[in-house]
């Protein structure tokens, strides 16, 4: 697709920050490309409402639009900070709630909280109870998957409410790292690659 390369050059790299050694990746150039950012939305939203179409196979039969009665994702989950730039325009325009993940102490409600380990360190995310209903259809979006380990606790969350995540979804992957590997075999779909 060669919106995949205006979305990668779009990206800046930041060597050494936020520490010594690390190439730290920042989409807020991409963001600055109205182009690179509608690229980036739309990519999403053409796979997740294609993903209808297997739906529709799934429920043959019905005298009905599946495609409106059966989204494919009833709920979209965003992790705190840069997931909130990318989960809400894809949730609008794929008819799916957006459901935000985030650190402790910023979700007024009733909370479940999923702590995970960093490299250094613990952190832990946070999900309003009642958001997310038993067995519904989620996704999972994220600016960058590294170790896998925010993904995973985002995944832990919404299956410890009931909910089945359809895939995960990042702009970013560093494949070095080997993230998807912690993923339990969900699938994850990513637009660029950087080494
Ligand atoms: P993981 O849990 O190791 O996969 O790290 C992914 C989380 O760290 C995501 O929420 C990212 O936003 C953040 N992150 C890690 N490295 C980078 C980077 O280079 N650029 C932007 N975000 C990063």
């Amino acid at each position: 697709d060669p919106r995949v390369t205006r979305i990668k050059r779009s990206i800046r790299v930041v060597p050494d920050f936020p520490k010594p050694g690390i190439m730290f990746q920042d989409i807020t150039t991409l963001l600055l490309d109205p182009q690179a950012f509608k690229d980036t939305v739309d990519m999403f939203v053409e796979r997740y409402k294609d993903k209808n179409i297997s739906v529709v196979a799934a429920r043959a039969g019905e005298d009905r639009n599946p495609t409106l009665e059966f989204p494919i994702t009833e709920s979209l989950a965003g992790i705190e900070a840069r997931g909130f730039i990318f989960g809400p325009p894809i949730a609008l325009a794929t008819g799916a709630k957006f459901v935000p993940l985030r650190k402790p102490k910023k979700l007024p409600g009733e909370v479940i909280s999923e702590e995970y380990i960093l490299e250094y360190g613990r952190d832990c995310l946070q999900m309003h109870v009642g958001a997310v209903k038993a067995g519904e259809r989620a996704l999972v979006v994220d600016d960058l998957i590294a170790t896998g380990g925010t993904l995973c606790a985002a995944m832990n969350l919404l299956e410890r409410v009931g909910a089945h995540v359809v895939e995960c979804a990042c702009v970013i992957e560093l494949p070095d790292l080997k993230g998807r590997e912690r993923l339990n075999g969900k699938p994850l779909y990513v637009l660029v690659e950087s080494h």
